[in-house]
């Protein structure tokens, strides 16, 4: 009799029909906690888990809806690349916009809209991370300007929440003057008394980061969101030191003064309603549309007496 033989068992091939009981998509694992949580009671979360408080990547139109009080405009919808490069890596950089295009239903990396936020009037530009990896090209660019410009000739507040991988290289040299395109608009925005607050969430790098998301008036960013312009790994062999721990994160970056604010997701809108008002923007916008609404009112109360 063999004391220490182990009884062989057949291998069994892992049993699939277990994991296709739950139907997909209905529950989600939390990656921070594990918790499994209930995909209805996550997006009522705005995407943040109710136990850990983890951030999950949400969509460009998810966030306008999170921080708009309703309906909003939008603008510069079809504006699409032209592939002025006709580039292709390991596949054709048109191919690669059309898979944009079907996973997200957006022409490109970034929606642009007006709508009031707690009341006041802004523009708003969300951008996309499931199209081509949030990544900026000529159009994004693009979009961006003409969302600063609108909001000068409007004199309106810009909020830009930026969701980004960096420039996009299948646009060259003309992604990169992206940056100083927007970043001039910027100036411009500036110099016009009116303020622009950059969210920043998971990921902000590269172009984007050494662009505008690092120029606003107030710098805020999501909880451990990933800020920085080159990768970890690049950094460590340029400079052959150790990096040290969360470096990149939110926190880190606020430790070390890079941002203003780290904030929960749920606190956001909030957030920057009162950070607006504090900037006076609330009078400035507000009043050209309190003279409107006197003046409308004032045949109403002459009528009345
Ligand atoms: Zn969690």
């Amino acid at each position: 009799m063999a004391w220490f033989k182990k009884t062989r068992k057949p291998m069994v091939a892992p049993a699939k029909e277990k994991a296709s009981r739950v139907p997909e998509g209905l529950w989600v694992k939390c990656p921070d906690c594990s918790q499994a949580i209930y995909n209805k009671d996550l997006a009522t979360n705005l995407g943040v888990c109710p136990k850990c408080a983890h951030h999950f990547r949400i969509s460009a139109a998810e966030r306008l809806r999170m921080l708009f009080d309703g309906e909003w405009i939008e603008y510069d919808k079809d504006l699409t690349s032209t592939d002025p490069l006709l580039f292709t890596d390991t596949k054709p950089y048109r191919a690669r916009l059309k898979a944009g295009v079907e996973e997200t239903g957006l022409k490109d990396a970034v929606i642009v809209a007006s709508g009031a936020i707690d009341g006041i009037d802004t523009i708003l530009a969300a951008m996309e991370y499931a199209f081509i990896g949030g990544s900026m090209g000529v159009v994004v660019g693009e979009k961006i300007t003409r969302a600063i410009e609108m909001a000068i000739d409007g004199r309106k507040p810009v909020i830009i929440v930026s969701c980004s991988g960096g420039a996009r290289m299948m646009e060259g040299a003309l992604s990169l003057m992206q940056m100083a395109k927007v970043s001039a608009a910027l100036a411009r925005l500036d110099r016009e008394r009116l303020p622009f607050i950059s969210v920043l969430t998971d990921p902000t790098t590269g172009g984007v980061t050494a662009s505008f998301a690092m120029l606003g008036d107030l710098n805020i960013a999501e909880p451990k969101a990933l800020i920085g312009f080159a990768g970890p790994r690049v950094i460590e062999q340029t400079i052959r030191q150790k990096l040290p721990d969360g470096f990149q994160r939110s926190e880190f970056l606020l430790e070390h003064g890079m941002l203003d604010l780290v904030i929960d997701r749920r606190e956001i809108k909030g957030t920057i309603a009162r950070a607006l008002r504090f900037m006076g923007t609330d009078a400035a916008v507000a009043a050209p549309v309190a003279v409107a609404t006197t003046t409308a009112a004032t045949p109403v109360l002459t009528q009345d007496t």
